[in-house]
């Protein structure tokens, strides 16, 4: 089967630019009024001394203050679910979600809610095929967010979840699997597993394409993934309270802006658009008249690149992902924030500090909690650590037992020290 004519909708997504922009602010202007239905987009307005009517153009936008995400569980928190952002009725919703933060994600009934058929589109995928969907199923909306684009592409789906390595293996086997969606480096581990089983790729796997995300997608993991295994694998970057952001085409130089989201690179500090080419906040704005997020600050750093691409579509183009603003570090697709750690730790009263130490090795985030603990350590301390992390805060992390010294007062509790290249 041809995986050419890789557009969803190849009207919208060559358009020119500028015609892009005035449908984006057309949409807009429509969205406001449902928007600030929520008091707390009402309230948000009001603050900044806005009224919708102010907002024309889509640079009016960036007098809006930055909505950001690291806000959102204590926003959530003080006005229950949805911080009072959400312009529908709860009965409305289909489902709702929990992210890690922890912060509550609203879906609504729409057939593509969070936007994937595209990038699906565009990575390849096709009606008819069987697609092995391994993001997680259950309150986190990764694999339902995906599901959803699968369907609209028409795609029969293996709603096959996290885990279960050896299962998952075979079943590239068993059935004639063509896509993956999920993280790049359990895309390895699967093929490495099922290749180890006697499977050869091309003769018993049959997998070709694979739109991946919530992970580092290395030039040199994409090489051998195409190379050893015969996949084409693209990745796309998407947040929980958006949906699908930004997705890859064939020129693999960049990720695409959805045509429903309005995207600002911004200075994390001013909100204001940086200017194109220099590295800022992505500031996301979606058309979504269910859960109009205005100006939502995704803490994701990443440049904004307007050049042509040689595929065709016209929208500006994210480079990767360069990392986070703050410190809440994405460690394997989820964000692990220091007040996790601080919870399981309040168990062990003889810590007395700690850092969060991140490193990318094969392909993988490699997450070592290092504890300073004042005299002699305690037998199987560290070993009881990581069975406390893994149970109370479900983080798979290495424990290190340091000297106080080595961990002075006012050291980051967060050293990141993966490299984005
Ligand atoms: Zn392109």
């Amino acid at each position: 089967m041809s995986r050419r004519g890789p557009f969803l909708d190849r009207a919208q997504e060559t358009r020119a630019p500028a015609r892009r922009a005035a449908a984006q602010a057309g949409a807009l202007r429509r969205l406001l009024p449902r928007a600030v239905r929520a008091p707390g987009t009402r309230a948000r307005f009001a603050q900044a001394g806005l009224t919708r009517r102010g907002l024309r153009t889509l640079d009016d936008l960036a007098a809006v203050p930055v909505l950001r995400k690291g806000d959102l569980p204590a926003l959530q928190e003080k006005a229950p679910p949805f911080a009072e952002l959400l312009a529908v009725p709860l009965a409305r919703l289909s489902r709702i979600y929990l992210s890690p933060g922890p912060i509550l994600d609203p879906e609504g009934d729409a057939p593509d809610y969070w936007r994937f058929a595209r990038a699906l589109t565009a990575a390849g995928f096709r009606k008819g095929d069987l697609v092995q969907n391994t993001f997680a199923y259950h309150l986190t909306p990764a694999g339902m967010m995906l599901d959803l684009g699968l369907r609209r592409v028409g795609c029969v789906v293996l709603p096959a979840g996290v885990g279960n390595t050896e299962i998952q293996a075979d079943l590239l086997r068993r059935l004639p699997v063509i896509g993956y969606v999920g993280t790049p480096a359990f895309l390895l581990t699967i093929l490495e597993k099922a290749r180890d089983r006697g499977a050869a790729p091309g003769r018993d796997l049959r997998l070709r394409v694979a739109l991946v995300s919530g992970g580092i997608l290395s030039d040199s993991l994409r090489k051998t993934l195409r190379d050893d295994f015969g996949v084409t694998v693209r990745q796309a970057y998407a947040t929980a309270d958006l949906g699908c952001v930004a997705y890859e085409c064939a020129a693999e130089a960049g990720m695409h802006l959805d045509e429903d989201v309005i995207v600002q690179v911004c200075d994390p500090r001013t909100g204001r658009p940086v200017p194109d080419g220099e590295p800022g906040e992505v500031v996301a704005t979606a058309l979504n008249p269910v859960y109009p997020l205005i100006r939502f600050g995704t803490g994701d750093l990443s440049v904004l690149d307007r050049a042509r691409c040689r595929c065709g579509r016209t929208a500006p183009r994210l480079t990767r992902i360069l990392g986070r603003v703050d410190e809440v570090p994405k460690i394997r697709g989820m964000f692990v924030h220091p007040r996790q750690v601080e919870e399981a730790l309040a168990a062990f009263p003889e810590v007395t500090r700690f850092q969060m130490v991140v490193r990318h090795r094969n392909h993988d985030d490699v997450l070592t909690v290092k504890v300073a603990v004042a005299g002699s350590a305690p037998a199987g301390l560290a070993d009881r650590i990581a069975l406390a992390l893994r149970e109370k805060v479900k983080l798979r992390a290495a424990v290190e037992v340091v000297e106080p010294a080595a961990l002075p007062e006012g050291a980051k509790r967060v050293v990141d020290l993966r490299t984005w290249d």
